[in-house]
């Protein structure tokens, strides 16, 4: 519709209120509207949800060299919304147990803050980067599987990862299925060439290599693994001239 002006504009403002009304009108907002206040049912975490009397849990188990004694790292967590379509299980609080009470303190407090942000809600996804990044200055670790470990920190933030991991709030790993297959082939291409040319030195020494292999397939990556900058693990092999992750898939080439 093209409406004629035949004086002067002299002024001129926005109608918005048309806008709102036509859109008022349509039974798509109305719908939106009801879902709304479904949502605004839903609890969400938030720091004043008073903790139940039961909780369910998991406890991580974590053995570095720095000390005889296992650390023991309990994460416990509070469902919510439960049996609905909004159920959700959040991490509620953290407990880390141990004989060794010389860093006792600060685990403490690191407990108690960590518990605090998981009360606050939200994506409390951020802990697990920021722990993991905590040097200590006396030098990390090797874990089993070849993976560094910088800190007894680094390593709280491991069990907290894998911990939000298996609830839900952290996608699995990085690597995808296809990729995961690749560097599976890669790897077993690698072994095989590995074993080949020691078989050739010494028959018992590769016997003695497979048997070793056959034992640590999943979990360990070749002898003589360098270390990925990317993922921390002690997983790089070179391949056709290409420095490839067997953990992470990361490449460099030439
Ligand atoms: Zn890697």
């Amino acid at each position: 519709m093209s409406v004629q002006i035949n004086n002067k504009i002299v002024g001129y403002s926005v109608v918005d209120d048309v806008e709102d009304e036509s859109l008022a009108e349509t039974p798509a907002v109305e719908s939106t509207e009801s879902s709304n206040e479904d949502i605004s049912n839903v609890i969400q975490m938030h720091e004043k949800l008073e903790r139940p009397d039961h909780l369910v849990g998991s406890t991580y188990k974590v053995k570095t060299p720095l000390s005889e004694h296992a650390l023991y790292v309990t994460v416990n967590d509070i469902v919510l919304n439960e049996g609905t379509d909004h159920e959700q299980r959040r991490p509620f609080e953290v407990f880390i147990n141990s004989k060794n009470m010389d860093h006792f303190q600060w685990i403490v407090a690191l407990t108690r803050i960590i518990s605090a942000v998981f009360r606050k809600g939200g994506d409390v996804t951020f802990l697990v980067e920021e722990l993991r990044s905590v040097f200590d200055p006396r030098g990390g670790y090797f874990k089993k599987g070849g993976k560094y470990m910088p800190s007894l920190v680094a390593e709280i933030g491991d069990c907290i990862e894998c911990h939000l991991k298996y609830i839900g709030m952290i996608g699995g790993s990085k690597v995808d299925a296809h990729q995961k297959e690749f560097l599976d082939k890669k790897r077993a291409e690698y072994d095989k060439k590995s074993v080949a040319t020691k078989a050739t030195s010494n028959t018992v020494q590769s016997d003695e290599i497979k048997s070793t292999q056959e034992s640590s397939a999943a979990e360990s990556f070749p002898a003589g693994s360098q270390l990925c900058a990317k993922c921390t693990t002690k997983a790089v092999i070179k391949m056709d001239g290409c420095m490839t992750c067997l953990n992470c898939g990361d490449s460099k080439c030439g």
